[in-house]
């Protein structure tokens, strides 16, 4: 027993906090295991940006830097592709674009569900017709064909 208590004594006070409290029984409420140790431990590698609390970091061979104006100019630019990806209805409530959703904003600026919203209204109001014709001109397949007829009745 009193062997315990001498090596008790050449351990890091929070490991004998630890231990105490697994002998114990007792939890203190004030005890708090540091988790700063393994903070500093996280690997960054060279080129590597994270935030941290608000902060923009990037790690450079020499240590961490905070990052500058140019580079919130960057996250801007980021910011303006990741709106630009975004659907464009105001009544969207997509939580996450899967990837054919992605490609019809890009495309259309609608994710499917508000896509699919849209052309049913179109449907409802018995435009469907007018509007896969107005899609096939969008795309170009029958604009040949206009241009010759009027070309012909100018003559
Ligand atoms: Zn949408």
């Amino acid at each position: 027993m009193s062997e315990k208590k001498f090596n008790k004594k050449f351990m890091h006070p929070t490991r004998r906090k630890l231990v105490d409290m697994v002998h114990n029984g007792e939890y203190q409420k004030d005890t708090q295991i540091s988790l700063s140790d393994v903070k500093e431990q996280t690997k960054r590698n060279v080129g590597d940006v994270w935030e941290e609390n608000g902060v923009i970091w990037e790690q450079k061979s020499y240590g961490r830097v905070k990052q500058s104006r140019a580079s919130s100019e960057l996250s801007k630019v980021r910011q303006y592709l990741e709106e630009k990806s975004k659907c464009r209805a105001t009544d969207c409530d997509s939580k996450k674009y899967s990837n054919s959703d992605k490609t019809l904003i890009s495309k259309t600026g609608f994710c499917s569900v508000c896509l699919s919203k849209r052309e049913q209204i179109i449907k409802l109001d018995g435009l469907w017709k007018e509007y896969e014709e107005y899609e096939i001109l969008k795309y170009g397949s029958t604009w040949n064909g206009c241009f010759t007829k009027m070309e012909s009745s100018i003559e």
